[in-house]
């Protein structure tokens, strides 16, 4: 939190958003730190809840049609009301909060929106990936291919943040994760493909794919790395195809 509060300081934009000039700029934040918004409330001007590749689009189409940056504070104010109504978009200058017991409760201000509802990607086999990515002139961490193979956790432990925030849990296809695979490696000429999720060996094809992508990518040399395994689930099979 106290880093993006330095990040404004160094971008010269003013930390709270309510004393922001109608000209400066809009500052958004998303993200699993963005699901619980009210302690950083004061310093954005709007916070989306839950998963960003469609609203990121709906977010973009109505910022084109405002054409910023904003010439008074009318027009800034109007671009927050529409902000707000999108599904998933939390504007807090538009939420009275009131405290509850221990909690802050933002309090609805329009029959329109009785609660802001967290975003979720319903068909992650449709949704966009990115197989064109940067590659870095020089080696970093996670320097390798990566495609999601799945999202969300079944297994529900209480301490953790990513299994309750990524609910429910879904998969992309083999057939896609072939395609994104392919395309990936085309693109980038890494020697390493990461199948990312919260828990790989959860994933219900993962025998399957791990068989298709070794018939595509074992001649052209790439391994495949399983980042995130539960030991229940693994087996020696599963060693194998690694
Ligand atoms: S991601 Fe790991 S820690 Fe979180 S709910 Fe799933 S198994 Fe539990």
């Amino acid at each position: 939190y106290a880093s993006v509060l330095s990040l404004l300081d160094l971008g010269g934009i003013a930390l709270r958003a309510a004393d922001r000039a109608p000209t400066e700029p809009i500052v958004i934040a998303g993200g699993p730190c963005a699901v619980n918004p009210e302690p950083m409330a004061p310093f954005f001007e709007a916070l989306v809840i839950g998963e960003g590749e469609e609203v990121v689009h709906e977010i973009m189409d109505l910022l084109a049609g405002f054409s910023p940056p904003f010439a008074d504070a009318e027009i800034r104010s109007r671009f927050l009301g529409e902000l707000s109504r999108i599904e998933g978009v939390y504007v807090p200058s538009l939420w009275p909060v009131e405290q509850v017991g221990r909690f802050i409760v933002p309090q609805p201000h329009s029959p329109d929106k009785p609660a802001v509802r967290r975003r979720i990607v319903e068909d992650l086999d449709a949704a966009l990936f990115p197989t064109r990515p940067l590659v870095p002139y020089r080696e970093s961490v996670h320097d390798r291919a990566q495609i999601e193979i799945s999202r969300g956790c079944t297994r529900g432990c209480r301490f953790c943040q990513a299994g309750i925030i990524y609910r429910p849990t879904r998969e992309r296809s083999v057939e896609t994760l072939r395609r994104l695979a392919n395309e990936i490696i085309d693109a980038t000429g890494y020697d390493q493909i990461s199948l990312s999720s919260l828990s790989c060996t959860d994933y219900t094809r993962i025998e399957e794919l791990l068989e298709g992508l070794h018939q595509d990518l074992s001649d052209r040399r790439v391994s495949i790395g399983l980042p995130s395994i539960r030991v229940d689930a693994f087996g020696v099979e599963l060693a194998r195809r690694v």
